[in-house]
């Protein structure tokens, strides 16, 4: 999908833009609303994330902009803990969805997946690794035709994977993709995981999928 991040907070948003490049999608920031609105008005994107509190025109102003020029591209507005009125006042003027500050990068993805498939743009539905096979819609797992019950976490984690087959992933990496970028890597929670979604995919396989890469993290990888 085609992306707009409009955020004046650098770090948060180039996190964003990096997670969701490496979920495959391209992605545009601007860092004030005189840039986000410019671009929302000249480049058609399938997804929205606009930020209310911005320099030079805020998020609200945009929108209705966006909206009073006939683009109804989804919108996903930002919202600082506890400005109800900021929520209120978005969705009036045409957002479709709203996150507050801070949220998990897992829940922010999950969001913007969901505001994809209402615009039609998400159209690649099935990902495959040898018999390995997931349905990014329905978000189902199958491995040798037989459906695998996963959490919503382990699905991420093995979709995560799924999309970066053949590289190394670190536990680091792992942990800032799947939790919150503040996450404590000092606990032992990635090697939990891995070793569940292990149980549930390759445990019964001859073709092991999961790889430890001793000292570094995991890749997925065909022997
Ligand atoms: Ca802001």
């Amino acid at each position: 999908m085609k992306i707009l991040i409009v955020e004046d907070e650098k770090k948060v948003g180039r996190f964003l833009k990096l997670g969701l490049e490496e979920e495959g999608h391209t992605v545009s920031n601007a860092y004030d609303g005189e840039k986000g609105e410019n671009l929302a008005l000249s480049e058609k994107h399938d997804v929205i994330v606009l930020d209310i509190m911005l320099p030079k025109k805020n998020g609200i102003e945009v929108l209705k902009s966006i909206r009073s020029n006939g683009i109804s591209t989804p919108v996903l507005i930002l919202t600082a803990k506890g400005s109800l009125e900021d929520k209120v006042e978005g969705l009036d003027e045409g957002a479709d969805d709203y996150l507050v500050k801070p949220f998990a990068f897992a829940e922010f993805i999950a969001r913007v997946r969901s505001l994809g498939r209402r615009s039609g743009a998400e159209k690649t539905t099935t990902l495959k690794v040898a018999d390995l096979e997931l349905d990014t819609l329905t978000r189902k797992a199958r491995r040798g035709g037989k459906e695998i019950e996963l959490t919503n976490r382990e699905y991420a984690l093995l979709e995560y994977f799924v999309r970066n087959v053949n590289r190394v992933l670190t536990r680091t990496v792992i942990s800032e993709h799947i939790w919150e970028y503040n996450f404590d890597t000092g606990t032992n929670i990635v090697e939990v995981y891995v070793n569940k979604l292990r149980n549930k995919i390759d445990a019964d396989a001859e073709t092991k999928l999961i790889h430890t890469i001793r000292g570094t993290g995991y890749m997925m990888k065909l022997e």
